[in-house]
């Protein structure tokens, strides 16, 4: 169930709550990408540490590996991976509609072959949901058909119709309501086509809605233009998940039309290639510039390695290649951005967000 607890006027930048049964995922909030059932190089018990409420699993990689039996068999996605905060689980599109992996698709199904071993498998909508309701997700993603940025708008139209007719099926095969299913909106850039995709999927009544299909290449002001169209179009009440999107000042801009959450590799793949956030935009600390600087990542952090770290230490890692120095990375990294959400919230409660983002964005981006 969802909840907006305060709504910015001047913005629509919204606060909420989004509640699953006993786990709960304030928002704006920030998911870890968990794509292997595991947020890569921390535990369980360090992302509880930093705040983070929800993590996204991918049902399409477990299905392949180790099997969506062994998954049941633990009990769930919660006690297998040991992570009792809420779990989304993405449908896996974005990834088996990649040219790498897709042999063959058309309106019932795709069909790919696995990136483990090359052995063919086929996907309908049905067999999507079925995957993520065994896996024990608290939110099941539909089967979308994601275009690449580029494509023209004949292709864009047929994929948009395919994606509302999966999401149509996935519904419909959705007899349980101890699982959230959230509609994915497509549409590429085009307006018309993400409205007719975002009406179709309201029409349906889903528990949330994501916006897809974005940060695959479009220029910026194209992208902060669709999330704008798309946001507009879903119902107030209802939760809205901007998927793959995970720099500070995208995040913060999609809060101001109106998103609620938001997941990115980002994160935790910038950490593992010396790349950090700061108050003061983002830094490379694999740097030797930064071999004598004995204060922390940055200034003021609370994170676990800010506080106990300086950066010359994770920079000497990082740079002999150590697990640890990415590992700190990683945790200042998340840390960061699931701040940022936090210090969002905070604002949009005290109606204090426009000036909150003017100040967070000065001296971010003039670094
Ligand atoms: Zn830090």
């Amino acid at each position: 169930m969802f909840e907006v607890i305060f709504e910015d006027e001047e913005t629509g930048a919204r606060a909420g709550k989004l509640k699953l049964k006993d786990r709960t995922l304030e928002t704006p909030g920030f998911l870890p990408v968990a794509t292997k059932a595991d947020v890569k190089l921390v535990s369980p018990d360090e992302l509880n540490q930093m705040g983070v409420q929800g993590v996204i699993a991918n049902a399409f990689v477990l299905y392949l590996r180790p099997g969506i039996e062994v998954i049941e068999a633990a009990g769930g996605i919660h006690k297998f991976m040991g992570w009792n905060g809420i779990i989304f689980s993405d449908s896996g599109g974005f990834q088996i509609l990649n040219k790498d992996f897709l042999l063959k698709v058309n309106d019932n199904s795709v069909t790919f072959k696995s990136p483990f071993d090359g052995t063919k498998h086929e996907f309908t909508p049905e067999k999507c949901e079925d995957i993520q309701m065994k896996l024990g997700s608290d939110v099941a993603m539909t089967l979308d058909d994601c275009p690449s940025y580029g494509s023209d708008y004949d292709n864009i139209l047929n994929s948009t119709k395919r994606t509302i007719g999966w999401a149509e099926r996935f519904k419909n095969a959705h007899k349980n309501d101890s699982q959230s299913v959230f509609g994915i909106v497509q549409g590429g850039v085009f307006k018309d086509l993400r409205e007719n995709c975002a009406k179709a999927l309201v029409q349906m009544d889903f528990d949330g809605y994501a916006i897809g299909g974005l940060c695959i290449g479009e220029p910026k002001d194209v992208m902060h233009e669709v999330i704008g169209w798309t946001a507009s179009l879903l119902p107030p009440k209802k939760p809205r998940y901007l998927m793959g999107v995970g720099s500070p000042e995208d995040m913060l801009e999609a809060i101001s039309k109106g998103v609620d959450i938001f997941d990115s590799v980002f994160p935790t793949r910038n950490a593992r290639h010396n790349t950090v956030y700061t108050k003061r935009g983002k830094i490379n600390i694999g740097k030797e510039k930064f071999k004598n600087d004995f204060g922390p990542i940055d200034e003021g952090c609370e994170c676990y390695t800010c506080k106990r770290f300086s950066l010359a230490y994770v920079n000497h890692l990082l740079r002999e290649h150590e697990y640890l120095g990415m590992r700190l990375a990683t945790i200042h990294n998340l840390h960061f951005l699931v701040n940022l959400m936090r210090m969002a919230r905070e604002a949009i409660m005290d109606e204090d967000f426009i000036n909150f983002k003017k100040e967070f964005l000065r001296d971010y981006m003039n670094s």
